[in-house]
């Protein structure tokens, strides 16, 4: 079972459907990562709970959309590895052990819970569930022992404490001396190789709000799925403060963030920014149009492969692509956990686990 490649492991909660941010994140990466690694993807479902747990219904429509989303984007279940969270039980048993790995006091610490936290609106009322979710992430990204784990910016801060778990893990149950280099974590006997972050090509986009990052929760995406006329629409929300075509325009803005990310012609950019931050007689509007045009270019092939899972049937197609998945990753999983509770000394009835 050793993998021939090395390995990545990321993933999206149902919380949703995608949209641009996660392509420009993480999912373009993924797609293009394929071939050179051995790539697991992870449905976070259970993740999706700890905000939305009187939300079934939703949270089961969305793990299906967001597979919809996987395979129009370009992801090929042939190649990689589909996970449903909450039919890999390893995750929950490994979360169990490294929760005693980190102080309480840096989970709550963590910038992106805290983040969240305000910009979901969750107050002092959120579930005890919902700071566990950050060590659950240390168990979903672990128990693949991936090399890279590519992500949004948003998630650097959670994969840092993955990091730290995975070097803790090793430390204190392989003996591997804390003064060992990250890279030398496996050849000096530890479990876990420490994973890396990978950073996608734009590493936060902003939501048309022009204010919090683009996420699924807030009501400021623009989904892979939107039509042409949506996504004109909605580029036409942005927010710059501007008012007249002759004033010198910002060009570290929100709508220059999109121009850069989804205007191919770099000449083009260049020319837009030369001229927006001179006030050369460029409006706000021309700018969303020409941007818009460039996104629903980018989404047309990707809805064109949608098609194929939204008529009748599609969702059956999707749900034997998760269950094939189930069946692929939990070997991977369990010999994770195996090779955990050995070295825990907890090793005492081997088990195996099957799935129908
Ligand atoms: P939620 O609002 O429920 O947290 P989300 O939109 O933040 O949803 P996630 O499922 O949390 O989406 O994130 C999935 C992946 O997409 C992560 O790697 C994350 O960093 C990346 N990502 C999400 N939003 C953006 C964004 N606006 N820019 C860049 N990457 C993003
Ligand atoms: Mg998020």
């Amino acid at each position: 079972m050793t993998p021939q490649k090395p390995r990545i492991l990321t993933g999206d909660t149902p919380t949703g459907r995608l949209h641009l941010g996660h392509w420009v994140g993480s999912v373009e990466n993924r797609v293009a990562l394929q071939d050179e690694y051995d790539c697991s993807f992870l449905i976070a479902n259970m993740h999706a709970f700890t905000t939305r747990a009187d939300k079934p219904g939703e949270i089961r429509e969305s793990t299906i959309e967001i597979v919809k989303d996987w395979l129009a984007c370009g992801i090929d279940p042939e190649r990689s590895n589909i996970v449903l969270q909450s039919e890999i039980p390893a995750i929950v048993e490994l979360s169990w052990y490294f929760a005693m790995l980190i102080p309480f006091n840096r989970v709550m610490r963590n910038p992106t819970l805290k983040t969240e936290i305000d910009a979901k609106g969750l107050g002092d009322h959120y579930s005890f569930g919902f700071p566990l979710y950050a060590v659950g992430q240390c168990a979903d990204i672990l128990v693949f022992r991936p090399e890279l784990v590519p992500v949004g910016e948003d998630q650097v801060a959670h994969i840092e404490m993955t990091r730290e778990v995975a070097r803790k893990f090793n430390q204190v149950y392989c003996n591997v001396d804390p003064q060992t280099e990250d890279a030398d974590s496996v050849s000096a006997g530890g479990l876990f190789p420490i994973p890396v972050a990978k950073v996608g090509r734009i590493a936060r986009l902003p939501g048309t709000d022009g204010v919090h990052k683009m996420s699924k929760s807030l009501g400021n995406a623009i989904y892979l799925t939107d039509t042409p006329k949506q996504v004109k629409k909605k580029m036409g929300q942005i927010f710059t403060g501007r008012q007249t075509m002759d004033e010198p325009g910002d060009i570290t803005n929100s709508l220059f963030q999109y121009v850069r990310a989804f205007i191919k012609d770099e000449s083009r950019v260049k020319e837009l920014e030369q001229a927006y931050s001179k006030g050369d007689n460029i409006g706000d509007g021309h700018i969303k149009v020409e941007v818009a045009a460039a996104i629903s270019e980018l989404l047309a092939p990707i809805q064109e492969r949608r098609a194929r899972f939204e008529g009748k049937g599609g969702d059956d197609l999707i749900v034997d692509v998760i269950r094939e998945g189930i069946r692929k990753s939990n070997p991977v999983a369990e010999e994770t956990l195996e090779l955990a509770k050995q070295a825990m000394k907890l090793d005492f009835a081997p088990r195996t686990i099957s799935f129908s």
